[in-house]
């Protein structure tokens, strides 16, 4: 790997392992400076644990550096390439507005990539002016971190820069740059650029560095493209399953957002739900409904199999082989997706291994949820406390039934209510990025240059299971306001 030296001053230790691709895979090139950079969210805890110092990057410093104005010593970014399915449709792409820094290896030898989003054109563009504005980072950055505070694979934010600048949408909105940490980029949107315009040793190439990066377990195996393969469909099974078990709503699984690392990435127009219903959609473009809340373990089918059709050259010789084995590999991900929810949702309900039944008891809660348009968060909440009257379902016979059902499936085992009790608090969380919290913050940054209720949310997010009493004011739904909440790409 050509490893830099490390800059002892900012911490910065940055390794450029992409380089390795074959030169169709990136594009060289700086990010474009800004005229008047201002760092206006820092993650300090983020920074440490990169190996990255805090003290000068919180200033000038590191308004200089995640704008893209200064780079640290001997950088050498680079935009990707990449294709991607984008509602279904098949389309190059390429990083049009991100610029890779490099792979910060931390002090516990981790590497991460660095990556600036808004940072300038690149040849991947396509009629796009290369930036991002100040709300849809800052909501990026939102988001991200409440996953990750929700124990769910996430790429992160780690600062929000405003450049001075001036971005022209459908009105003149605030530039801005956001710094995205990541285990990696590579997308199967990367495999489908290989796939389709590249060589079979290009694929190959890609296919390799992406199993050394990743999945170093299948090197040895007798097909490790295969093992790719497998690795890629457990990571998103078990991913989507936790999506599912918090309500979020990726908004935009386009085949170019999803990571191969098992991360979630790409936050645009994603949310969590309130009230339960599978049919929730938030995004303003998703107009069939493609990525609506009940759709997404099905769209996680979707996209691995075009990640799997992109690998059957290097499968099998044999093309019928290598269709045989990508069908085989596939057909693992739907059992695989439904014993991870199934699991996650159990332990929702305080049960420490799973009885036949069990799937029902689920839906029938779920069922219910939706009749009487419970909200999702806070009916796990209100069970986990013993604290389920007083709602349009808690009084109804059917819930009652249930109720009694459930409790005498949680007593027939061997634990005690205590300990189910317990697993129940770590398994709900009390507080997740409700839209309406997300949006007065947003609205107070971005009109009124007032961060304050920014950081609160972040403050109370950083805890999603620790059921205090300062969050209550955090855990409750919208008013309703008689329209649907509804998300835009905001580019
Ligand atoms: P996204 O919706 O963020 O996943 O972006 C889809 C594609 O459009 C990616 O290739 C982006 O790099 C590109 N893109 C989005 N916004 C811009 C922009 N303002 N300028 C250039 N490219 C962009
Ligand atoms: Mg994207």
């Amino acid at each position: 790997m050509s490893k830099s030296k490390s800059n002892i001053k900012t911490g910065w230790n940055l390794d450029y392992s992409y380089l390795q691709l074959p030169g169709a895979f990136y594009t060289r090139l700086k990010p474009t400076p800004v005229s008047a950079p201002k760092l206006v969210l820092f993650n300090e805890q983020l920074a440490l644990a990169l190996g990255l110092d805090v003290y000068s990057l919180r200033g000038e410093e590191g308004a200089a550096i995640f704008s893209g104005n200064r780079l640290p010593e001997g950088a050498q970014p680079l935009a990707q390439a990449y294709a991607g399915h984008q509602f279904g449709h098949f389309t190059i792409l390429g990083d049009g507005r991100a610029h890779l820094l490099g792979e910060q290896i931390t002090p516990r030898g981790e590497r991460f990539d660095i990556q600036f989003k808004g940072s300038g054109r690149t040849p991947y563009s396509r009629g796009g002016d290369g930036r991002a504005v100040l709300g849809p980072m800052l909501r990026e950055y939102i988001i991200s971190e409440a996953m990750h505070a929700l124990g769910i694979p996430t790429t992160r934010s780690l600062a929000v820069v405003a450049t001075g600048e001036p971005a022209i949408r459908e009105t003149v909105l605030s530039g801005s740059i956001l710094t995205r940490v990541a285990a990696s980029h590579l997308r199967v949107g990367t495999f489908e650029f290989a796939a389709r315009s590249r060589t079979i040793d290009e694929l190959k190439s890609l296919a390799d560095y992406t199993i050394r990066r990743h999945f170093p377990e299948v090197e040895t195996n007798e097909n490790p493209y295969l093992g790719l393969l497998q690795e890629v469909i457990k990571r998103q099974a078990d991913l989507i399953a936790r999506w599912q078990q918090v309500g979020f709503i990726h908004g935009v699984m386009n085949t170019d957002n999803m990571a191969l690392s098992g991360e979630t990435i790409d936050y645009g127009p994603c949310a969590f739900m309130d009230i339960y219903s599978p049919d929730t959609v938030f995004s303003s473009i998703d107009r069939q409904g493609r990525y609506a809340y009940g759709n997404q373990p099905n769209m996680g089918a979707w996209n691995l199999t075009r990640f799997a059709e992109t690998l059957l050259p290097l499968l099998d010789p044999e093309m019928s082989q290598a269709v045989t084995l990508a069908q085989e590999a596939l057909a693992g991900y739907t059992p695989l997706y439904q014993r991870h929810w199934l699991d996650g949702m159990v332990t929702k309900l305080g049960l420490f291994a799973r009885e036949a039944d069990d799937t029902s008891l689920v839906n029938e809660l779920l069922n219910m949820m939706q009749k009487y348009s419970a909200d999702y968060t806070n009916t796990f909440l209100g069970l986990t406390f013993a604290e389920t009257r007083n709602t349009t379902m808690s009084d109804t016979k059917e819930f009652q039934q249930w109720l009694e059902k459930w409790q005498a499936r949680r007593s027939r085992q061997k634990q005690s209510i205590t300990d189910s009790q317990k697993l129940m608090r770590d398994k709900n969380p009390a507080i997740i990025p409700r839209n309406h919290r997300v949006e007065d913050a947003l609205e107070a940054a971005e009109k009124e240059n007032n961060f304050d209720l920014l950081h609160r949310l972040l403050a109370v997010l950083k805890k999603p299971y620790a059921h205090v009493p300062e969050q209550a004011e955090y855990t409750a739904p919208p008013e309703p306001t008689g329209r649907p909440y509804q998300t835009y790409c905001g580019t």
